[in-house]
């Protein structure tokens, strides 16, 4: 009997967002990704993160933690699972290609965490990591450098695919390696397959990354004489490769806007994986005094972000730039799930101002990075593995990411559906489910700390129905109120009726809490449980709304 790997999937499985796994082995552990979830609907909280609770229990067991990609989604927990570490007293080495520990590098200082060792992984690496034979292949994937990784185990070889797509002709001819897999398939073969499901929903193959250069640049020329700018993801280098590429061949200028633009474009720029000469780039300060018809601005904001620059031009805020009916704003990348509403009030906005808009929906501005179900089926006879799980997707791509794989004809038992939290083994007899750990989603603000679900639904109950305060004061020797009760709402009824309303509320309380206290009760808890009943009664039976409900008892 081979010592069995488990496999612990802490968050990724389920939703988009914050991809976390660790492989062990008699105990030594390695992390594969660490990411962050940003949330759509959580009043307050600036990011959702695995429940690392698991991990920093055993803390002094983990090895290392492999990064496959610079997206958010893999490296967005880091810091805060490194702080929580350095808690324990403890620091992992990073391993990664060198544009994804750029961006991790640069993540940590701005969060001011120590940074631990930096591990570079080039392609076709291979090194021993804690338990691990691992070997790293080149993926493509709408940031450079991605990295495949198949980790050698007692139980045989793991592959996990990372965020990919198979681009016969990416931006920079790095290729995702399928022959190298093919051929590990014929020599002792794959045991396992991770691989990423994003696009498993959605039948055909996705469109080279090279195609959009050439949309660009007719974009570019049919706009002649506008200025133009274009929104594109700050980690997508190749895209912005494009962009730059269009703005060369019309003769104009380059501006880069928005503090990760910049420092994704100098990191990029540092490691070669971005062309673009120092005589071509202005910084954003002298856009006054520039051509607008020579001038090519790439900026965030294209998911529609609050705080970014496309945002504040539409508002008219941005210190720089103030944007008009001379102005071409280009949308280089597809709404993510969720951001549809504020992407199209950003749209209305620009359009307001007389922008003439250009987006994916239109022409071919965009193409994704995830592979979809042709690419997957590739994959999975590249590899052909014994056994199979789903990872990366919301719970709908990865049914339909096992689906594919029945559909390739691999038997049912093979395949291991498994979602957040589950542990399971790998071992002679094949995949077992082992146990379930926390899937809890750890809500955290801007400034890091942890924001609870008892906060965020008092923040929806506020934001929704708003809310009611009631304060009564009982003077508990002679068993009687202090004055009447104070109440104080807002959201709950039209402000022009809300002092009716409060006389109602504050003499429905006072009836039941006096009644209380006649009877004995000197409890403030339970009295505020009384004022809580009384004003619920009244409130939703009266308007029918349910503002939360702050009722405060004190007793003297
Ligand atoms: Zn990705
Ligand atoms: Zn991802």
């Amino acid at each position: 009997m081979a010592h069995p790997v488990h496999i612990t999937f802490l968050g990724g499985l389920g939703e988009i967002g914050r991809n976390c796994a660790a492989l062990e082995v008699e105990g030594r552990i390695v992390m594969l990704d660490c990411g962050q979830l940003f949330p759509d609907d959580l009043p307050g909280v600036d990011a959702v993160l695995p429940d690392f609770t698991w991990l920093l229990e055993r803390a002094d067991r983990i090895e290392g933690c492999v990064v496959t990609h610079a997206h958010e989604d893999h490296i967005g927990g880091l810091p805060y699972l490194l702080k929580d570490l350095a808690a324990e007293g403890v620091s992992i080495p990073i391993y990664g290609a060198p544009f994804t520990l750029g961006m991790v590098r640069g993540k940590l200082k701005g969060e001011g965490v120590p940074i631990p060792e930096l591990i570079e992984l080039g392609d076709h690496a291979k090194l021993r990591i804690g338990p691990f034979d691992c070997e790293f292949l080149p993926v493509t994937h709408s940031t450079p450098s991605g990295l495949m990784t198949i980790f050698g185990t007692p139980q045989g070889r793991i592959l996990h695919s990372s965020d990919f797509k198979l681009d016969p002709t990416p931006v920079d001819g790095r290729v995702t390696d399928l022959p190298r897999l093919r051929e590990l398939a014929g020599s002792s073969g794959i045991r396992l397959l991770l691989a990423d499901s994003t696009n498993a929903g959605i039948a055909g193959s996705s469109t080279s990354e090279t195609t959009v250069g050439p949309v660009l640049r007719q974009v570019f020329e049919a706009n002649e004489g506008r200025r133009i700018i274009v929104g594109a993801f700050s980690s997508h280098v190749h895209r912005i490769q494009q962009v730059v590429d269009a703005a060369a061949a019309t003769g104009r200028t380059m501006v880069v806007m928005g503090p990760s633009m910049v420092r994704n474009v100098t990191l990029a720029r540092e490691l070669g994986l971005l062309r673009i000469s120092d005589k071509m780039l202005a910084p954003d300060t002298e856009l006054d005094d520039m051509d607008p018809a020579r001038t090519c601005v790439v900026c965030t904001g294209s998911q529609g972000e609050p705080r970014a620059a496309l945002k504040r031009m539409a508002d008219g805020s941005h210190r720089f730039l103030k944007i008009g009916d001379r102005d071409t704003v280009v949308f280089s990348s597809h709404p993510i799930p969720g951001n549809e509403a504020s992407i199209s009030r950003l749209h209305n906005a620009l359009a307001r101002r007389g922008v003439h808009l250009v987006h994916s929906g239109q022409l071919g501005v965009h193409t994704t990075g995830h592979g979809k179900a042709d690419e997957l089926l590739e994959l999975h006879n590249a590899a052909d593995p014994e056994l199979f799980i789903p990872v990366h997707g919301e719970y709908a791509h990865l049914v339909a990411h096992h689906d594919l794989a029945l559909g390739r004809g691999m038997s049912p038992d093979r395949i291991l559906r498994c979602t957040d939290g589950d542990s399971v083994s790998l071992t002679d007899d094949g995949l077992v489910p082992a146990s379930r750990v926390s899937d809890e989603y750890v809500m955290v603000d801007e400034s890091g700390r942890r924001v609870s679900e008892d906060l965020v639904e008092e923040r929806r109950a506020m934001s929704g129905e708003g809310f009611v305060f009631i304060r009564v004061v009982v003077d508990g020797r002679k068993g009687r109120l202090i004055g009447e009760p104070v109440v104080e709402s807002r959201g709950w009824v039209e402000p022009a009726d809300r002092q009716d309303w409060h006389d109602q509320v504050a003499s429905a309380v006072a009836d039941s809490v006096r009644s209380a206290v006649d009877d004995g009760q000197r409890d403030p808890k339970e009295l505020a449980r009384m004022a809580r009943r009384a004003t619920g009664r009244l409130v939703s039976r009266r308007t029918g709304r349910r503002p939360a409900l702050v009722p405060t008892v004190e007793v003297r």
